[in-house]
């Protein structure tokens, strides 16, 4: 089965998807989008009004601030694939809870070995916290590639955290840190590609 039949079916699945109560305030789950063929994922914290309404992610006001920052590293949002660590919008925004990302886990893990990205770009303190050690603190980490080993599978993985785009909206100051780490992504991808040939 091709990438873009295995990624539809796991869509298919969210759409079902009963397995914590956000299925009953949902709208529409955002199972993700973008180029199944990429190199790089962006992982958000979870849909917001504007992703609920529409099933798709990143299309609020943070959504149009990602769009921006990643014209800086040079990519357009069909290149790369977008998605999130929870797939249902939690009531008024809130965050995440930790048996809600870990119902939504399988979807994610699926979704990133059937793409097999060479870096994972986090967005936020939450999809940080999934993937990197979580005494991190992501005022100390960000826009600094960080490699991590799968201790089952021995594999490498290299993830990028920056803040998230909608931290920019309330704080002005973040946006030119994020603008500065969105444009070291293209420095970021060849420095993998040079260290793995
Ligand atoms: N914020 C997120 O973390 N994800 C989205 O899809 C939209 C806003």
């Amino acid at each position: 089965m091709i990438k873009t039949e295995k990624l539809s079916k796991i869509a298919e699945r969210i759409k079902k998807c009963r397995k914590c109560s956000l299925y009953k305030t949902r709208t529409h789950p955002v199972p993700g989008e973008g180029d199944p063929g990429t190199k790089i994922m962006f992982i958000g914290e979870g849909p917001g009004q504007e992703e609920d309404k529409q099933g798709r992610p990143f299309v609020g006001e943070a959504g149009k601030l990602l769009t921006e920052l990643l014209s800086l590293a040079g990519l357009k949002r069909e290149e790369v694939f977008i998605t999130n660590i929870i797939k249902c919008r939690p009531p008024s925004n809130r965050d995440p809870l930790p048996e809600e990302i870990e119902s939504c886990w399988d979807y994610l893990k699926e979704q990133i070995e059937i793409i097999n990205p060479i870096l994972i770009v986090t967005l936020g303190r939450h999809a940080m916290y999934k993937f990197l050690p979580s005494e991190f603190k992501i005022s100390k980490v960000h826009g600094q590639p960080k490699e991590m080993v799968n201790s089952k599978t021995g594999q490498s993985q290299v993830y990028y955290p920056v803040y998230h785009p909608a931290a920019a909206l309330y704080h002005g100051s973040l946006r030119k840190i994020l603008e500065k780490d969105f444009k070291r992504i293209p420095r970021v991808i060849k420095k993998i590609r040079n260290t793995r040939i």
